[in-house]
C-alpha cells in the first residue's frame, strides 16, 4: 500500500475558512504601513547560506540548528530564509538604494523557514511581516516603529492583551565591556550553570541572560546589569525613545534580560509579548542594528526594524474572539437560473451588473440543479439575497429578488433596474 501524501511536519496549509482572517490581518497591516510612509520590498525566498551565517551570526540558534540548507545542482550551498533582515540588507546593498545616506523605510511579507519543534504558535514554515529602516539613527524612528505597532494592536482590538518589553544593548564597545563583566561573573559560578548556558558562556555569553533554566536564572539575579555599562550616547538614545513612548502614552516595561536571539542588534531592542498564547508569547520583535550593514560589506549605515509573526497574531484574534463579523461573509448575492435560455440571460445580466458594481460579490450558480438544490446552495453561500431567473422572469425581462436573511418579501426587479437596486441594499466593501 502506498503511503498517503502529506505536507511536511510544521508546514501548514491555510484553508479557505482561514484565509479571510489572514487577508483581513495582512490588509490592515499593509494599509497602516502605507499610511506611515513605508514601501514594500520583495526578496527571494532562497539565498546563499553564507548570507545568513554572516549576518545572523554563526553561534545563534538559527544558524546552528534551525536552517533549511541544501546544495543546489551547481553545488552552491543555499538556504530557505529563516528571517527577512539579512536578505533585505543584501538587497539594499546590491541595488545601492541606501548609498549616500538615502533613507529607506521598507516592509516585506512572506514565509520564513526554521527547523524547530512544531507546536502551537511555532512552525517550520511560518509567516512574518517585517519592517526595516535605513539611515535614520535617532530614537524618533525607533519610537515610530513602536507607535505604529501600538496603533495596529488598537485597530485589531488586542491592545489590552499585549505588553511592550524594552531594553538597550548599547554600542558594540559598551556591550563588549558588559560582556567581559558578565563572563567574569558567570565563570565564578560555572559549575552551577545549566549545560546550555555553560556552552553559551563560551560562544555567545549574552544569550545566557535568555535562559529558561530556573537555577541559572537564580544566579543571574546578582549578575552585572547592562544598564550600568551603557555608554552615554546609548543612554541618551534610550531616554529619547522612552520620552516619546511616554508622550504617546504607550506603557512599557524595561526588561534588562532582553537580548534577542540574533547577534546583530545594538541599542534598542524590544518585544511585544502576550500571555494569551501559552509558551509562544512573542508576537512582534525587533531592534536597532547599526553595525550590520557594514558587517555585510556596506558603508556604515544605521538600521532598525522588527518582524511580527502572522500565525501568532491570527491565533490571538481567534483566541480573543476579535474576528470582525463582516469578513466571514464572502458572497453578497447568489444568482440562480433554471434552464439553458435563462442561464444564458443570467450570465449576460450578471456581467452587466458587475460592470456597474465592480465591488459587488456576486456568485452565479454553476452546474444547474433544481429550484430546491439551487436555493439550498444560495443559502449555504451566506449571500444576503438570491436572484431568480426562470422561464417566466426571462419572458418579462425581470429577476426575482429574494432576501435570504431576515424579513422582506420576494419582489420582481427589471433587468435594467437591477444594479441600482442592489446598490441600495448591499453595503459594498
Ligand atoms: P521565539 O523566541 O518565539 O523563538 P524569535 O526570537 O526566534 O522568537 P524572531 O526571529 O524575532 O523570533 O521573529 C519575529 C517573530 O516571528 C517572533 O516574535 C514570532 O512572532 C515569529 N516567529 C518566530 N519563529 C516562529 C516560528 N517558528 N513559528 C511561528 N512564528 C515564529
Ligand atoms: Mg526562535
Amino acid at each position: 500500500m502506498s503511503k498517503s501524501l502529506q505536507a511536511i511536519r510544521g508546514m501548514n496549509d491555510i484553508l479557505p475558512e482561514h484565509t479571510p482572517l489572514w487577508r483581513y490581518f495582512e490588509g490592515t497591516v499593509a494599509r497602516l504601513l502605507d499610511n506611515y510612509g513605508y514601501r514594500q520590498i520583495r526578496m527571494p525566498i532562497v539565498e546563499f547560506t553564507e548570507l545568513f551565517k554572516r549576518s545572523i551570526g554563526e553561534v545563534t540558534d538559527i544558524v546552528e540548528k534551525e536552517m533549511y540548507t541544501f546544495e543546489d545542482r551547481n553545488g552552491d550551498s543555499l538556504t530557505l530564509r529563516p528571517e527577512g533582515t539579512a536578505a533585505c540588507v543584501r538587497a539594499v546593498l546590491e541595488h545601492g538604494i541606501t548609498g549616500g545616506g538615502q533613507v529607506q523605510k521598507l516592509w516585506y511579507i512572506g514565509p520564513m523557514f526554521r527547523h524547530e519543534r512544531p507546536q502551537k504558535g511555532r512552525y517550520r514554515q511560518f509567516h512574518q511581516i517585517g519592517l526595516e529602516v535605513f539611515n535614520l539613527d535617532g530614537p524618533d524612528i525607533d519610537a515610530e516603529l513602536i507607535v505604529l505597532t501600538w496603533r495596529l494592536w488598537g485597530e485589531l482590538g488586542i491592545r489590552d492583551a499585549v505588553k511592550l518589553e524594552l531594553n538597550s544593548l548599547g554600542t558594540s564597545e559598551s556591550r563588549g565591556r558588559y560582556r567581559e563583566a558578565l563572563v567574569e561573573f558567570l565563570s565564578a559560578h560555572l559549575d552551577k550553570l545549566d549545560e546550555d548556558s555553560q556552552r553559551r558562556l563560551k560562544t555567545n555569553p549574552l544569550r545566557v541572560l535568555d535562559t529558561k533554566n530556573a537555577d541559572t536564572q537564580a544566579i543571574l539575579v546578582d549578575a552585572p546589569k547592562m544598564a550600568d555599562y551603557l555608554d552615554e550616547e546609548s543612554r541618551l538614545h534610550f531616554e529619547g525613545l522612552k520620552a516619546r513612548l511616554d508622550a504617546v502614552g504607550i506603557p512599557y516595561v524595561i526588561n534588562p534580560k532582553l537580548v534577542r536571539g540574533l547577534d546583530y542588534y545594538s541599542k534598542t531592542v524590544f518585544e511585544w509579548v502576550t500571555d494569551k498564547l501559552g509558551a509562544q508569547g512573542t508576537v512582534c520583535a525587533g531592534g536597532r542594528y547599526d553595525g550590520l550593514v557594514e558587517q555585510m560589506g556596506g558603508k556604515p549605515t544605521s538600521g532598525v526594524g522588527f518582524a511580527m509573526g502572522i500565525e501568532r497574531l491570527v491565533l490571538m484574534l481567534e483566541t480573543l474572539d476579535k474576528i470582525p463579523q463582516e469578513i466571514s461573509r464572502q458572497v453578497d448575492v447568489y444568482l440562480c437560473a433554471f434552464g439553458e435560455a435563462a442561464e444564458l440571460a443570467a450570465l449576460a445580466l450578471s456581467e452587466r451588473v458587475r460592470d456597474q458594481l465592480p465591488n459587488l460579490r456576486l456568485q452565479i450558480n454553476a452546474g444547474g440543479g433544481s429550484f430546491k438544490s439551487q436555493f439550498k446552495k444560495a443559502d449555504k453561500s451566506g449571500a444576503l439575497y438570491a436572484l431568480i431567473l426562470g422561464d417566466d422572469e426571462l419572458a418579462q425581462q425581470v429577476v426575482g429578488f429574494k432576501p435570504l436573511r431576515g424579513q422582506g418579501e420576494q419582489q420582481s426587479i427589471a433587468w435594467d433596474a437591477l444594479a441600482a437596486h442592489l446598490a441600495t441594499c448591499v453595503v459594498q466593501g
